[in-house]
Order: structure tokens, then C-alpha cells, then sequence
């Protein structure tokens, strides 16, 4: 199918079932496991492997058809913990098994991520450390039948619905530096424990755990990707595609909350001022041009393969997000509307949603800003 045609199949078929099963669902914003019932919906309106090539059941899609389907399941659904389970679902499947996986992994996972009928997780980050080889202390032997692994992972996200988790361990060590290897392991692995479900303030009900490796036993197999290569080839690259993908969530999220304003306004019967509507002007003009910047950044992603330019892109994305948050809880002030459940939510979604890995972006600005001021800049 020709991208324009699955992107008018993503308007109607998204739309039609974040109206139908997400709007207005305020008890899922409650819940720190994600609704079994939402997920098997999703499985049999088929929403599940947009970027999976055809012949293992998905739609062929692109990253832009991906931050559409993102972007509309929060403008029209205002739930943005169900767009980012969705979300890791789909940028797993497509950057890390259809990118990375062997045929055999391929052959065997993707036709069951396309029906949804399984999930992964990807398995970085380390309690307080985030996921920089330099603090990562999970690691993995080479044994004959395969790898043992041990350590201890959290803020997984689908953890807790996970059936494979894609584990990120250390398998060397060279003057300081540390290498990097991905290998998959199934929940049930032996000397692999999943944690109690997490209970974030925010992003509710996107699931998240912790998982904690004692001699985690994975066959030569489960390797994913080349041995030594996951920090360069998946950690990083896959937190680029990460902030990129979920500009579509959040500016769908953007979406909704001008929707809710103009509702507790109408419903107020409140008379605005020239000062004000220019405001919500000003506003509507932003959140248009964030879509267009989140789709732009997608489509980025698909015209390079390796190290997509999207960096300036996701950062002044973030920025930007900050600042227009600001002035809508501004006007959400000033209309008393900050008692409205669901546009509230969706407040503290967003800026959950941009603060995910802040520092790291913090340390890429700072970078840029060095490099900037670096003597060999020539231009
Ligand atoms: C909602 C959410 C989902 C995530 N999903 C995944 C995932 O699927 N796989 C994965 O490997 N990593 C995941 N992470 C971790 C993330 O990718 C970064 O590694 C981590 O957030 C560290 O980045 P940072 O230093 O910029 O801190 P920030 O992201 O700015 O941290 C924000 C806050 O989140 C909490 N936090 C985040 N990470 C940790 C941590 N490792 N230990 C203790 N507290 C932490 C702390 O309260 C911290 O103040 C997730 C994090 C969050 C918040």
C-alpha cells in the first residue's frame, strides 16, 4: 500500500478507535497495568505493526505513518500512557527486531508483534543509573551453550506485559570502556524474575517494572545484533527514534488540551477578551506547527539509516513543548480549570512525557553549544 493510503487508513481507523475505546475512559489514569481489554482491541481492529514489513503481517508503514497513528490516538483518545505503550510496541518491532533481528528471530516474533499477540521490552536502564555504559553493571559471560547474565534493570516500559525483553549487558571491558551487547530473553528464562509493577505519577496506564537477572541463562540464539555493538547500533540510536516517535503522542496530546479548554469555555459560557482569544490564537498556530515538526522528524528517521539529523529537531521540540505548557497552564488558571480531570491528565502527561531521559538532552544541548564555540568551526 502506497504511504498515502495508509496514512488515510491510520486518520480513519485510529481516530475511530481512540473515540470509541479511549475518550473518556478517566479510570484508566488510574491503573498501573494497562488494560488487557485495550489491548486485545487493538489486536483485532488490527493497529498493531504499522512498521512491519507485509510479509510478516504488518502494514509496511513508515515513521511518519507511526507518529501519525501516535499523534491521533492522543488527540482524539487524551490518554497518552495508551499511545506510548503502543508507541514501544511499534519502534521496537521496527528498529530494533525488523533492523536487528536474524532471520530466525524475525521469522519467529514479528508475525506474532504484527497480530500483537506478544510484546517486548527493551531492558536498559539500571536503578538510578539511567543506561550510560559507564554506571552499566549488568553483565553477560560467555558460556558454551550460550550467555549468563546478571544484574538489575527498572522503569521498564511494558515490562509488565512483556513476553521478551530485549537485555542490554555488558560483555567487555577495554581501557575504561565498556562494550555493549543486546541479547533477547523470554519472560520465563531461567534466572530471570520480573518485578512488581511500578507505580509512576505520571503516563498512566503505559505499565512499568523492574526485571532482576541471577544467572540468567540465554542461548547463542537470543543474541541481538552484532556482539559489542549495542551501545552504538541500539542503546543510542534507539533514544533518537524514542524522543522522535513520541513528538506524535505529545503533539496529538497538545491537540486534546485545546480541545478541553474550548469545552470548559463553551460550557462556562465564559466571554473572552481580545487579549485572550489572541492567546488561544497564538496557541492553536504553536500546536499545528509542533505536528508539523513531529512529522517532519519522522520522516527524517526513514531517509536516513544510520544517525537521522533529528537531534536540533527533538531538542527545540522539547523546548518548545515546555514553553507553550506554560502558557496553557497560564490560561487554565485564569478560566478555573484546573479541577477538569481529564485536561489535567493530560497537563501532567505532557510534561512527564518531556522530562523522560531530560538529562540526556540537557548534555546534548551542551555538547552542541560546545561545539559551536569550538575553534575549528568554520563557518
Ligand atoms: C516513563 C519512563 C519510561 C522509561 N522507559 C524505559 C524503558 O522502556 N527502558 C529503559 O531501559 N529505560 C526506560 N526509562 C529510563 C530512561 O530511558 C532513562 O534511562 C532515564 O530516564 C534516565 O535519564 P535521565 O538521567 O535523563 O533522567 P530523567 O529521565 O530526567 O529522570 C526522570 C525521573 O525519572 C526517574 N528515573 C528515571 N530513570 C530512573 C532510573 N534508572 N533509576 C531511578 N529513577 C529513575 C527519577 O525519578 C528521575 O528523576 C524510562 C524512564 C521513564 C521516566
Amino acid at each position: 500500500m502506497k504511504n498515502i493510503l495508509i496514512y488515510n487508513k491510520i486518520e480513519k481507523e485510529f481516530a475511530g478507535f481512540a473515540i470509541n475505546e479511549i475518550e473518556g475512559h478517566d479510570e484508566f489514569h488510574q491503573m498501573i497495568q494497562f488494560p488487557a481489554e485495550i489491548w486485545q482491541k487493538m489486536a483485532d481492529q488490527r493497529l498493531f505493526g504499522i512498521g512491519i514489513n507485509k510479509k510478516f503481517g504488518g502494514w509496511n508503514g513508515d515513521s511518519q505513518a507511526i507518529a501519525l497513528a501516535g499523534h491521533i490516538l492522543t488527540s482524539h483518545g487524551g490518554n497518552m500512557g495508551v499511545a506510548m505503550t503502543w508507541m514501544m510496541h511499534e519502534i521496537i518491532s521496527k528498529w530494533l527486531i525488523s533492523k536487528y533481528g536474524s532471520r530466525k528471530q524475525q521469522k519467529e516474533l514479528l508475525p506474532r508483534l504484527s497480530r500483537g499477540e506478544i510484546t517486548i521490552s527493551l531492558a536498559a536502564s539500571e536503578p538510578n543509573t539511567g543506561a550510560h555504559p559507564k554506571y552499566m553493571r549488568t553483565a553477560a559471560e560467555i558460556t558454551d551453550a550460550g550467555y549468563r547474565i546478571n544484574g538489575e534493570k527498572t522503569y521498564l516500559t511494558n515490562g509488565p506485559l512483556a513476553d521478551f525483553f530485549i537485555i542490554i549487558a555488558v560483555t567487555a571491558e577495554i581501557s575504561d570502556q565498556k562494550e555493549l551487547s543486546a541479547f533477547i530473553a523470554p519472560k520465563d528464562a531461567p534466572g530471570l524474575s520480573v518485578t512488581d509493577a511500578m507505580n509512576l505519577s505520571i503516563l498512566k496506564p503505559s505499565p512499568h517494572c523492574g526485571i532482576i537477572l541471577k544467572d540468567c541463562i540465554v542461548g547463542k540464539d537470543n543474541l541481538l545484533g552484532a556482539f559489542g555493538d549495542a551501545h552504538e547500533k541500539i542503546v543510542k540510536p534507539f533514544r533518537e527514534i524514542e524522543d522522535t516517535m513520541m513528538m506524535g503522542p505529545i503533539s496529538g496530546g497538545i491537540y486534546y488540551q485545546l480541545l478541553q479548554l474550548r469545552r470548559i469555555i463553551t460550557k462556562q459560557n465564559l466571554k473572552l477578551d481580545a487579549d485572550m482569544i489572541l492567546e488561544l490564537g497564538s496557541l492553536q498556530c504553536e500546536a499545528d506547527a509542533l505536528h508539523a515538526l513531529a512529522m517532519v522528524a519522522a520522516e527524517r528517521i526513514d531517509h536516513h539509516r544510520d544517525n537521522p539529523p533529528v537531534g536540533p529537531l527533538t531538542l527545540f521540540f522539547r523546548k518548545q513543548v515546555s514553553d507553550f505548557q506554560d502558557r496553557m497552564i497560564n490560561i487554565i488558571v485564569k478560566i478555573s480549570g484546573e479541577t477538569d480531570s481529564r485536561l489535567m491528565s493530560m497537563v501532567k502527561d505532557i510534561a512527564g512525557g518531556i522530562r523522560i531521559a531530560s538529562n540526556v538532552s540537557k548534555l546534548k544541548v551542551q555538547r552542541i553549544g560546545e561545539s559551536f564555540m569550538s575553534p575549528v568551526r568554520s563557518t
